[in-house]
């Protein structure tokens, strides 16, 4: 199949410092490159005949308040979809408090706990008020080998940026691959130098900025992954302004 059929899940919840921007960039590019796109905006009210036979799962980041509208709707009708999906092997990406709602659960500042997809077997606990919230530029190296693998093959670019805000603190209870080993920024913990979480064909990561925009690489490696293709086999076009934003920021956010 030469086209992205993108799913983007819970769009007006989860939609936080310019995420939807992930959504422009894949359908920019496959413009680019002769791929067709198509997206599925998934709400609490969208029939699953409609995203069935998507190869690309989007959800991005939302507050709190945001999180606490969908996550009953997740559990109860999309946890299916999802777990299937997954285990099939589907691309996926998922940042910030979506990450957050794969997990088994999420404490919010007022110790309420509300559960997650249980994909995975990690929690995260939002810090209150007393503490500060991770906020700021982060610049990472992709530490999962096979993603870095395919990366490093074409691009020569293997760090990824982006910018983080999150109170929650994501802790792993099983041995997962981190996405990123941190140069700067704090990712899951703060206390690992460890950023997001890849899985088959999941990434999860607490990057915002839009992280696609600011890493086209990655997007390319999700449309590839996405159409079971190698970044290799997608059309050549030039990333020089691409690689210009990628790297000035870069620089800029290791200050
Ligand atoms: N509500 C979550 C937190 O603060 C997620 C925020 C986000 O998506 N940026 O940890």
């Amino acid at each position: 199949m030469n086209k992205i059929k993108m799913a983007w899940f819970y769009p007006h919840e989860l939609n936080l410092y310019g995420d939807k921007g992930n959504v422009e960039i894949i359908k920019k590019r496959c413009g680019w490159f002769g791929i067709d796109f198509e997206l599925v905006n998934v709400t609490k009210l969208t029939n699953k005949n409609k995203y069935i036979d998507c190869n690309l799962v989007f959800m991005g980041g939302g507050p709190d308040s945001e999180q606490s509208l969908v996550y009953e709707d997740l559990i109860q009708n999309k946890k299916k979809f999802l777990t299937d999906y997954y285990n099939n092997g589907g691309v996926g990406l998922f940042i910030c408090g979506a990450y957050q709602l794969l997990g088994k659960y999420y404490q919010l500042s007022d110790g309420t706990k509300i559960d997650g997809l249980g994909l995975f077997n990690f929690y995260t606990k939002s810090i209150g008020v007393r503490e500060k919230r991770f906020v700021g530029n982060v610049v990472g190296n992709i530490a999962h080998p096979k993603t870095l693998k395919l990366l490093e093959e074409k691009y020569k670019l293997t760090s990824v940026i982006g910018f983080e805000n999150h109170g929650g603190r994501t802790y792993f209870l099983d041995d997962y691959e981190s996405f990123l080993t941190l140069e700067v920024g704090n990712g899951n913990n703060g206390e690992t130098k460890n950023e997001g979480l890849v899985s088959k064909g999941f990434i999860c990561s607490y990057l915002h900025g839009p992280i696609l925009h600011l890493n086209f690489h990655l997007a390319d490696f999700l449309i590839a992954s996405a159409l079971s293709i190698s970044v290799e086999d997608l059309k050549q076009i030039d990333n020089k302004l691409e690689l210009l934003l990628h790297k000035t920021n870069k620089n800029l956010f290791k200050r």
